[in-house]
């Protein structure tokens, strides 16, 4: 079976130069992906933007007319990372439109995958560290609302915590929030997931999958989700710019290929977006979020 692919030409918008969000790297890794055995094998689908309506289950009224609107204020702004400006905002939607048809082709093909989304530290009512509208959030409330599932769990293996999305769904019983991170890094002030797992600097392969192998199998057998949402954030890196944990290409590819396999393993289906990853080298920076794609073409 062919391994649904979402990609949107307009994930990638032109940002002031020297910005140092790396915009392009949604679209280096569609033009990677579509040039290899992964990509041609693959069934790409384009997302339609997301509905207002599914944004306004997790996000306040006020801060979806500010965002939508163009009314945010020179703070808020400055806290999500990005200026306001309308091309922002379609490119937002196209993002979280993608993870929510990246959760619809899971469920009916058992794994798909993004190739953007992770905007974790979106809170309902805040913007924070380049991450505007919660994409996991939006996804999981969707799924939820149209019955299609009951119980969600999400991996969130990007070197940030999930502060928005634990925040978001503290009192909700049916989303279990799982974040791996790095202890030092952003956000300085954490939120409690269901379980964190906060990473000393400098952590390696073998320390990295020793905690996963541990503690992902017992998750899925307590909680038993049946959907799966995978943040692959590649920030975990040893060369990345903000990443502080040690991680190499082939630790990479076993973490991805681990957590999608023991979801394949017990048929719980896996939603997978890309999450962070941050280098000025834009080619090596996309390779490494192909990692997650080329490890889920080897399990459909
Ligand atoms: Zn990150």
């Amino acid at each position: 079976m062919p391994l649904p692919l979402i990609h949107h030409p307009g994930y990638t918008i032109v940002l002031p130069p020297r910005h140092p969000f790396p915009m392009a790297k949604f679209r280096v890794l569609r033009d990677i992906l579509a040039a290899e055995e992964t990509g041609m094998g693959a069934e790409w689908i384009t997302p339609q933007p997301a509905s207002e309506a599914s944004l306004a289950r997790i996000h306040t009224p006020e801060y979806l007319r500010a965002f939508l609107g163009g009314s945010m204020s020179e703070a808020t702004q400055r806290r999500s990372g990005f200026r306001w400006s309308e091309a922002l905002v379609e490119r937002t939607l196209l993002e979280v439109g993608g993870t929510l048809t990246t959760v619809e082709a899971a469920l009916d093909t058992g794994l798909a995958c993004n190739t953007a989304g992770g905007t974790h530290h979106a809170h309902a009512d805040a913007a924070s560290g380049y991450c505007l509208i919660n994409d996991l959030a939006v996804a999981a409330a969707h799924a939820l609302t149209h019955g299609w599932v009951d119980r969600i769990l999400i991996v969130d293996l990007d070197v940030h915590q999930g502060d928005g999305t634990a925040r978001l769904f503290r009192h909700d019983q049916r989303v279990f929030t799982f974040s791996m991170h790095g202890a030092a890094n952003f956000p300085a002030r954490k939120q409690h997931s269901d379980l964190d797992i906060a990473l000393p600097r400098g952590t390696d392969d073998a320390a990295y999958l020793h905690q996963l192998t541990t503690s992902l199998p017992p998750l899925l057998v307590q909680f038993a989700p049946d959907l799966v949402l995978y943040d692959a954030g590649v920030d975990v890196h040893a060369d990345d710019r903000l990443g502080h944990l040690a991680l190499t290409d082939n630790g990479l590819f076993a973490r991805d290929h681990y957590v999608l396999s023991i979801c394949r393993e017990a048929h719980i289906p896996v939603a997978a977006v890309i999450g962070g990853g941050y280098d000025r080298d834009l080619e090596a920076l996309a390779q490494r979020h192909a990692r997650l794609h080329r490890a889920a073409s080897q399990l459909v």
